[in-house]
């Protein structure tokens, strides 16, 4: 029995022969085949309709019929499809062979049959017939496996024709695809592509092995494709060409281009790690800022000293808040190459796997070292003086508040000086701005060279400076650092190749003594060195309650009227006179005030006694006069040319020995004649020597000048010396004009003042006239002229221009406003 490896064969045996048919059957049965048998074809038909045969013998003549026409029948049977067909057949029946196959035979045996290799034979073609079937169904599913391909495969021949295609998921006919004519080819692609298919295709016939191209194409309007064709020589004529639509891949491909592109040119370093923070890559800035290579870093694990990040355990934290939020932005300290540490500005993305496990973290940061840097110049600034570089006004008060709560916890006490140079205003006018600016940065650094680690030095502004001494022993100690201080300022300064000497003067106030908040102790340092410059000045002076409120506040007015002077803080305003006929203007009386920086306009009344106490009037008198002529200068030409300017003389000027000369020159200097001039004196002018007086008003008479006694009638003097008096109006004071109505007697003054000027000779002008009733009366009573409220107040000279201007004509038609 032969070795059968398919479970038993059902064969169909259809034989006339009787003999034949037993000796089959039987042979076959023995060795191991089921096998049923047929002697015509109708009993074979009613066989073949019962079983499912693995194998039919046919013989070629039957009683009822021929072998090939049952063949072909049971060919075309359901189950007779693959079915194995031998046809048994004399040996020399070659025109039997020939039909069987044409019938559908696929086999043959021939008579005589050798018995004992039939089982052999039958064996060989069930095993060819397996196969057979077995390489359709491979067919089958090959056929399907490549449908489900979305290349386009194309058998091409050599000639350029297409032997066979599959087109995946597009659906193109064969001959729309290749042809050639004559040498030239043509098809659906364009044509430059067409010859760059064939090219290699002829480059791939000649052995030259896979050949690639890439092509664009588009087979849907309005839409670019590209497309990559793999050619592959199959055999002598023909190549096998894979075509396959690499649109999405380019558009990844430019995407990754893009993405490297800005990878690497951004200006903020890039650290790319996998999930286990292994760097996989770095950019360039993350190069040129950190100066390790990508070499450096790759494969190294982030948390290596080489990412330069000081914190690991931050690290950790940065991890976990990564994991809980997906990304961390922060400031961290980064390390350079060199070793040199540098702030950055981090931002860390996780980047997660399509099935959400982090797989990547990105982390982007740039150097913030100049962003911090010029955030610590302006917070320099803010508390820095950017002159000297010294702490300002309000450093100095935080430090200056510590050291009181300091002082204050410990029962010490602390220091702080007031220092003021002495007439550094006058080196600031006479050698610039700059000169006064190396002193003052001269000053910061001697300053600060003197004090102690733990000493404050600042500047207030201008010229002057405090330090702070936060631990003092007792007034000694204090003054020997001041003294120190001070012989350090005397030194002389070299500015511009000038020697300047400039000395200080310093006031000193303790606490808790003297103070106890820092507003009080740089009131009391300040008020102290004021006293210092009293006692004139390079030197110190402690404060001392001696210098109460009224004298610091006389010290203080003094002080800042000779800055005022200095600065040019004053101005004048002018107060029109007036012809009380027609109420045209004759002139105008200057008068003088201060434009306090802080206080806003000061009246004279408030600094011009002092300023006569201590003398400051003849300079700011000189400033009056200078300023009234340069002024009334330019009112005469621009064609006031009539208008006269009174000015206010202080005794204490009037007294000066060369005050006539004095202002001669300052209006020889304008150019303003003396008759333009009234020159306002009180009688307390007469006081002490009379005779000298009056010499000097002669004088003053014989040049020109115009002479007016102010505030007439409230001076010591009878009216009886006024004859000898070489003067031209009579001021009434206003406090008659103001009481006229109420008091007979200020009436029977105003009248009797009136008539005495008018018999010697005189003008009078009656001042503080406020209402119309007053100038009335005035009127009645001969008064020629007038100055009040009524017609206008005091106003700065554009101010007068315009009033001129505007009231001018309508005062002398129609009388007052
Ligand atoms: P004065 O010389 O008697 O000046 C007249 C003052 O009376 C001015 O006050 C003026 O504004 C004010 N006045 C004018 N009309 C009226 C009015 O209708 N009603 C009232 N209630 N007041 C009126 P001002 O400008 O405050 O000057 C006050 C004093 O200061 C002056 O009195 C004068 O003695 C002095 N003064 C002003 N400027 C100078 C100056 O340049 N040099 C000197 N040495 N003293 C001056
Ligand atoms: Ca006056
Ligand atoms: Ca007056």
């Amino acid at each position: 029995m032969i070795d059968l490896d398919t479970p038993l064969a059902q064969i169909l045996v259809v034989e006339d022969d009787e003999a034949a048919r037993l000796m089959m059957t039987t042979t076959l049965k023995k060795a191991g085949f089921n096998v049923h048998d047929a002697a015509n074809c109708s009993s074979a038909r009613a066989l073949f309709a019962s079983y499912k045969f693995d194998l039919v013998l046919l013989d070629v003549l039957l009683p009822d019929g021929d072998g090939f026409s049952l063949c072909n029948e049971f060919l075309l049977e359901p189950n007779g499809r693959d079915l194995p067909i031998a046809i048994v057949t004399g040996l020399d029946d070659v025109e039997s062979i020939k039909m069987g196959y044409q019938s559908g035979a696929t086999d043959f045996i021939t008579k005589p049959v050798s018995w004992g290799t039939l089982p052999y034979r039958v064996q060989y073609i069930l095993q060819g017939s397996r196969t057979i079937l077995n390489l359709s169904v491979s067919e089958s599913k090959t056929r399907a496996l490549l449908s489900s391909i979305p290349d386009i495969l194309m058998r091409i021949h050599r000639d350029g024709w297409v032997l066979d295609m599959q087109v995946g998921s597009i659906s193109f006919d064969i001959q729309e695809w290749f042809y050639a004519v004559d040498g030239e080819v043509y098809g659906r692609l364009p044509p430059e592509v067409n010859r760059a298919v064939f090219a290699h295709i002829h480059a791939a016939l000649k052995g030259e092995g896979m050949q690639l191209l890439e092509f664009q194409w588009s087979h849907l309007p309005e839409r670019v494709c590209f497309w990559e064709a793999r050619i592959q020589q199959r055999d002598d004529n023909e190549v096998l060409m894979v075509v396959r639509d690499i649109t999405q891949r380019k558009q990844h491909e430019n995407q990754l281009r893009l993405s490297a592109k800005v990878f690497e040119g951004t200006n903020e370093a890039i650290l790319i790690t996998d999930a286990n923070l292994n760097i996989i890559s770095v950019n360039r800035a993350y190069e040129n800022i950190t100066g390790y290579s990508q070499a450096d870093m790759l494969l190294s694990n982030a948390d290596s000293p080489k990412v330069g990040l000081r914190h690991y355990s931050f690290f950790e934290h940065i991890i976990s808040v990564l994991k809980e939020r997906g990304h961390w932005q922060g400031e961290l300290l980064n390390q350079r190459k060199s070793g040199e540490y540098f702030p950055c500005w981090f931002s860390i993305n996780q980047v997660l796997d399509i099935n959400g496990a982090p797989e990547n973290y990105v982390a982007i940061f740039n150097d913030i070292t100049e962003h911090k840097n010029s955030r610590a110049q302006i917070d320099f600034l803010a508390h820095h003086d950017s002159l000297t570089g010294l702490p300002n006004r309000t450093l100095f008060n935080d430090r200056i508040e510590m050291a009181i709560n300091v002082a204050h916890r410990e029962g010490k006490k602390l220091g702080v000086l007031f220092i003021d140079l002495d007439r550094f205003k006058n080196i600031n006018d006479s050698l610039g701005h700059l000169v006064g600016d190396q002193i003052l940065k001269e000053t910061a650094a001697r300053l600060t060279q003197v004090i102690r680690s733990g000493d404050t030095v600042s500047r207030l502004g201008g010229d002057e400076f405090v330090v702070l001494f936060p631990t003092i022993s007792d007034e000694r100690n204090i003054a020997e650092l001041t003294l120190k201080l001070s012989v350090a300022l005397q030194q002389a300064y070299l500015v511009d190749g000038i020697t300047l000497h400039i000395t200080p003067s310093i006031g000193i106030a303790i606490y808790p003594d003297d103070g106890e908040t820092f507003d009080e102790l740089i009131k009391n340092a300040d008020a102290a060195m004021y006293l210092a410059k009293e006692r004139g000045r390079n030197n110190y002076q402690f404060y001392t309650p001696v210098l109460n409120a009224r004298t610091l506040d006389r010290l203080k007015l003094e002080a800042g009227l000779r800055k005022a002077l200095e600065l040019g803080h004053f101005e004048l305003h002018y107060q029109p006179l007036i012809v009380g006929s027609d109420c045209s203007i004759r002139g105008a009386e200057a008068l003088v005030r201060w434009r306090h920086p802080e206080r806003g306009l000061i009246p004279p009344m408030e600094f011009i006694p002092l300023a006569e106490e201590t003398g400051l009037i003849i300079p700011l008198g000189e400033w009056v006069l200078t300023e009234a002529a340069r002024q009334l200068k330019q009112w005469h030409q621009r064609g006031y040319v009539d208008l006269v300017v009174s000015v206010n003389i202080s005794v204490l000027q009037f007294k000066q020995p060369e005050f006539l000369a004095r202002v001669e020159t300052i209006l020889q200097t304008v150019g303003i004649e003396p008759k333009s001039i009234e020159l306002e004196l009180t009688e307390s002018i007469l006081m002490g020597d009379m005779e000298a007086s009056i010499q000097i008003l002669q004088q003053f008479c014989d040049r020109g000048y115009r002479i007016a006694i102010d505030d007439f009638g409230t001076g010591f003097s009878s009216l009886s010396y006024l004859r000898h008096l070489p003067i031209h109006l009579l001021k009434i004071d206003q406090s008659f004009v103001r009481d006229m109505f109420v008091e007979p007697a200020s009436l029977a003054i105003v009248d009797s003042i009136i008539g005495l000027a008018r018999a010697l000779g005189k003008e009078t002008i009656a001042e503080g006239v406020e209402t119309e009733a007053e100038y009335s009366l005035l009127m009645q009573h001969g008064c020629r002229l007038m100055q009040g409220f009524y017609f206008a107040k005091p106003m700065p000279a554009i101010e007068f221009e315009r009033w001129i201007k505007a009231n001018n004509h309508s005062v002398m038609n129609s009388g007052p406003l």
